[in-house]
């Protein structure tokens, strides 16, 4: 049975639930979710850091200096300088906004913490210690259902049609009743990354094939397939992020809070070999390098009290512990001693204040590690991030192929590129996927007014 709406958001993560609210909340009246999977949320929900964001009450009220500027040089330089500049700007200048959108849907964002890449205090997380993905989530879902927003769940967007002009006229769908079409003048496209399909990661970066991924099933680029054959341009599809601290056996991805919270990295032979606040692509790199391309993250009883996230990690039992060093180092078959001497040395560095051998930043040495019980994981480098996709302009606008807009087609979150560059920093794709998504929403609202 064919339908119709004014707006098709095509698919229910962060960026997709953001959009359709916001459209809703500029006047939209019939605006649609489809989503493929079973239910919403997407990678958004696997998300466990928090949300970047300069400015903010909440860091106002720590005495944290941050500003719109240098929010978008630490972006630019993680992203080493291959950022779209615009949007970057555009996402450090709505990010306060973004801290304030959530919290008003009834999401909590609240407690400002250190994330690596970011000069200072800058990622906003909720005020329990829980991740931030989950509660994003929820508070979206309890939005969409508030304000009567359709989501047709099971059902796959596999194509956005055009009208002899050029413009937005449908989506072709294949849902529970199987394939029909939805008409429609607007589409906002948020189907994620394709982290999950390694052919595509591949494809695009020979020397991943084979590596495990933290992503959801559903990251599998179909949007960058229906953007294509409508008409689409593309940026940076090469830039694919590993995520340096995934457990091999179980694709289990420890939060870099755990780092930003305190925890060291040692290799198998019991010794630091990078600041673990570098970049994820750095750090990636470095634990490549080592002994079996593997190495542990090594905490104590303080940064475990510091973070929920870590229950659920030992809960899986993918934690190693022990009351000692030693007996921790014994666990993971690494020299006792070793280990001993680099815990004794770290132990310096985090209360002076100061990293002598990699100059980690200080705000991420929260404990020495010296508070029984000891804890490891094993971690390796996972695929994560594809920062490449459609390219969009400020107003989330799609770009074709030949540099002007599609009328009627819109993009937010990981299926559009440029705002990454090439390597994202942590806490900033839930920025990019909030304030894009608003701005996709919004914009999509405004084309419908003006093409009445
Ligand atoms: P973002 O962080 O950009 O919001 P997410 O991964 O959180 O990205 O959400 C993207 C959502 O889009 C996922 O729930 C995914 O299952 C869904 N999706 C992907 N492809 C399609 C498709 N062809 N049709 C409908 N939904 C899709």
């Amino acid at each position: 049975e064919d339908q119709s709406a004014d707006i098709v958001v095509i698919g229910a993560g962060g960026a997709g639930m953001t959009a359709a609210i916001q459209a809703v909340q500029d006047g939209a009246t019939n605006v649609v979710i489809v989503e493929k999977m079973p239910q919403t949320g997407g990678n958004t929900t696997r998300s466990t850091g928090g949300l970047n964001a300069c400015e903010t009450s909440y860091q106002a009220a720590e005495g944290i200096e941050d500003s719109v500027g240098l929010f978008v040089e630490d972006t630019m330089k993680g992203g080493k300088e291959l950022n779209d500049r615009q949007l970057v700007t555009v996402m450090a200048e709505n990010s306060a906004g973004a801290v304030d959108w959530v919290n008003e849907i009834g999401g909590d964002l609240s407690v400002v913490g250190q994330f690596a890449g970011a000069s200072v205090m800058r990622i906003h997380r909720p005020s329990d210690t829980s991740a931030v993905g989950p509660m994003l989530v929820k508070a979206l879902n309890a939005k969409v259902e508030a304000l009567g927003i359709p989501v047709l769940l099971n059902t796959r967007a596999d194509e956005i049609l055009v009208d002899e002009k050029g413009a937005v006229s449908g989506v072709k769908v294949t849902g529970p009743s199987g394939a029909y079409t939805i008409g429609c003048r607007a589409v906002v496209l948020a189907t994620g990354g394709f982290g999950a399909n390694n052919e595509m990661v591949a494809e695009y970066k020979p020397e991943l094939a084979g590596f495990g991924t933290t992503n959801q099933a559903g990251a599998t680029g179909d949007g960058i397939a229906m953007a294509k054959a409508a008409g689409a341009d593309f940026v940076d599809m090469d830039q694919i992020q590993t995520h340096p601290t995934v457990n091999p056996d179980t694709q289990t991805m420890y939060t870099e809070g755990v780092r930003g919270n305190g925890a060291i990295l040692v290799n198998k032979e019991g010794k630091r070999f990078v600041s673990e606040m570098e970049t994820r692509d750095v750090v990636s790199a470095a634990i490549l390098e080592q002994t079996d391309g593997v190495c542990y993250m090594v905490f104590d009883q303080a940064v475990r009290d510091s973070l929920k996230a870590i229950e659920s990690y030992i809960s899986a039992g993918i934690v190693f512990e022990s009351d000692t060093v030693e007996g921790l180092a014994e666990q993971i078959g690494v020299d006792p001693a070793a280990l001993r001497e680099t815990m004794d040395v770290y132990a310096g560095y985090a209360q002076a204040g100061v990293d002598g051998e990699f100059g980690r930043i200080d705000t991420s040495m929260g404990s020495d590690l010296t508070t029984p019980g000891f804890y490891a994981c094993l971690c390796a480098p996972a695929v994560h991030h594809t920062m490449g996709g459609v390219r969009i302009n400020a107003s989330c606008e799609v770009i074709g192929a030949a540099g002007s807009v599609l009328p009627g087609l819109f993009a937010a979150g990981e299926v559009t590129g440029g705002v990454h560059g090439a390597n994202r920093l942590g806490g900033n794709a839930v920025t990019d996927i909030v304030v894009f998504g608003r701005i996709a929403g919004s914009s999509a609202e405004r084309y419908l007014l003006a093409n009445g």
